[in-house]
């Protein structure tokens, strides 16, 4: 529509301002910029009526508030960067910026990205709009919240152990996880370097592929980025998967597996197999050791990267201190909430000497085992399914007191992360009392293209991606 001039964006704009307003219940933002978003959406539509606009020319979006932004604050859901501006835009944020996108405003998520229901963060917690009583999912709940209730039009997640497929699981929504090192981390405040990496939280297939292309590429800023060609995913949307070979994780759907989520996996596989894909069992042998690997190792690299926030150089500093030791240590205390305190000294521990090996190296050793199963795995089909969740979204404090059971909603999106591979989860179903049900569709590196087809197939069959919450006043 903006493309043909039937709406502007600056139109746009006080239409998304206008439902953010009515449901600020959701608590889905931390910050709303519209006086920003009108000035960007203006020069938006001069370059609309100007006939070459770029790629995003004047659609809202909205950034999780992980990824700094220069002149907005960045505040990763702490109280510990509660007052921060950056002075630079990160990368996927510049991109974004440069492809046309107008920034309405940033989300709120888990402090520091860590967990698995939006419940961490310092700004209160994200309520699903498909039932506000439950979580939206985490640690992207802002996002995939204010997406599902169409305050904006598609937002950027990042995924450490899950938190771009399992909040759009829970919401009803298309997220994407793309291959590490595909989309750069320069900006996006660090959680666990080796896993983390951000992607799109969008309605269906074909807008994920929209705002990948702007965000994907090769960035000299970040070590980790990969030079490797950028596919045109406007063509992948395009090809068909008659011959692709589906391998459903024996693992995944373990007897187990909740009934309403295995039945709407399974009606989502048979209309991909409806348009020619072939389904084949595999099996991830070493699955189980992904939860307690990926809880050594991030919690690790996270007790290292947040050892920065220590009150001298920017953030939260405490107001009582007689010396540096004080300082840091007050500042730290006061500054951090209780999961983020909890996984620097799970990390600490398991780094500390005679630790070390005990724990950290034995989880990178069981890392190296699960990317080896999925090798193997992906030798033998093109892509891997299961459950993006094994429960759909549950209410809001049912595990707060229980870390671990927390931590167990992890199950089929952590592995994929330690291996470094792409992920798609797709809206497949609803169960009986109305939520939201997510298919995880695994490819292999760097093919994102793949996972996109199958997405943009499915949703041209069935129309889960179409339905919205209703809108409680
Ligand atoms: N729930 C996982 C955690 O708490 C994953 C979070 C994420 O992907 N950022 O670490």
């Amino acid at each position: 529509m903006l493309r043909h001039r039937e709406i502007g964006s600056e139109e746009l704009v006080h239409h998304f301002a206008d439902r953010i307003d009515r449901q600020q219940d959701l608590n889905a933002f931390i910050t709303v910029d519209i006086d920003h978003a009108l000035q960007q959406a203006r020069i938006a539509d001069k370059l609309l009526a100007g006939g070459s606009p770029p790629p995003l020319a004047g659609l809202p979006i909205a950034h999780k508030d992980i990824f700094c932004t220069q002149g907005m604050l960045t505040t990763c859901g702490s109280k510990m960067l509660a007052n921060f501006l950056s002075p630079y835009d990160a990368t996927v944020v510049r991109r974004l910026k440069d492809a046309g996108a107008v920034t309405l405003g940033k989300t709120n998520m888990d402090e520091f990205a860590m967990g698995s229901s939006n419940e961490t963060s310092y700004f209160g917690s994200v309520h699903n709009p498909w039932n506000r009583d439950r979580v939206p999912g985490g640690s992207s709940g802002g996002s995939a919240a204010a997406v599902a209730a169409r305050l904006v039009s598609a937002a950027t997640g990042t995924d450490t152990g899950g938190s771009i497929r399992q909040p759009a699981s829970f919401c009803g929504l298309t997220g994407l996880k793309p291959t590490y090192g595909r989309v750069s981390r320069y900006g996006m405040v660090a959680y666990a370097s080796s896993l983390d990496q951000g992607g799109p939280i969008t309605q269906t297939a074909e807008d994920a592929a929209l705002l990948l292309q702007a965000m994907a590429g090769f960035d000299a800023q970040d070590s980790t980025s990969l030079d490797a060609p950028v596919p045109d995913y406007a063509a992948s949307l395009k090809q068909n998967i008659a011959g692709l070979r589906i391998g459903l994780v024996s693992e995944f759907f373990d007897p187990s597996l909740n009934p309403d989520i295995n039945a709407h996996v399974r009606a989502a596989l048979s209309e991909l197999e409806k348009l020619g894909a072939k389904l084949m069992d595999v099996s991830l042998p070493n699955s189980a050791a992904g939860i307690p690997c990926y809880y050594v190792i991030a919690p690790a690299e996270a007790s290292s990267n947040l050892s920065r926030f220590d009150g001298v150089r920017y953030g939260y500093r405490s107001k009582s201190y007689v010396d540096l030791q004080t300082l840091y240590e007050n500042t730290r205390a006061e500054g951090f909430g209780a999961e983020v305190k909890r996984r620097i000294l799970v990390g600490t521990y398991a780094l500390s000497s005679g630790y070390y090996d005990a724990y950290y190296l034995k989880a990178q050793q069981i890392r190296r085992r699960i990317a080896d199963d999925f090798s193997q795995a992906l030798t033998e089909c093109d892509v891997l399914v299961g459950p993006t969740t094994p429960t759909t979204a549950f209410l809001l404090g049912e595990k707060t007191t229980d870390p671990v059971s927390m931590y167990l909603d992890d199950i089929f999106t952590i592995t994929v992360n330690l291996a470094g591979l792409p992920a798609l989860s797709l809206p497949v179903g609803f169960d009986p009392s109305g939520l939201p049900i997510g298919m995880q569709v695994i490819g292999n590196y760097l093919d994102e293209g793949t996972l996109l087809t199958i997405g943009q197939r499915f949703q041209e069959v069935t129309d889960w991606h179409l339905r919205a919450p209703g809108e409680v006043a």
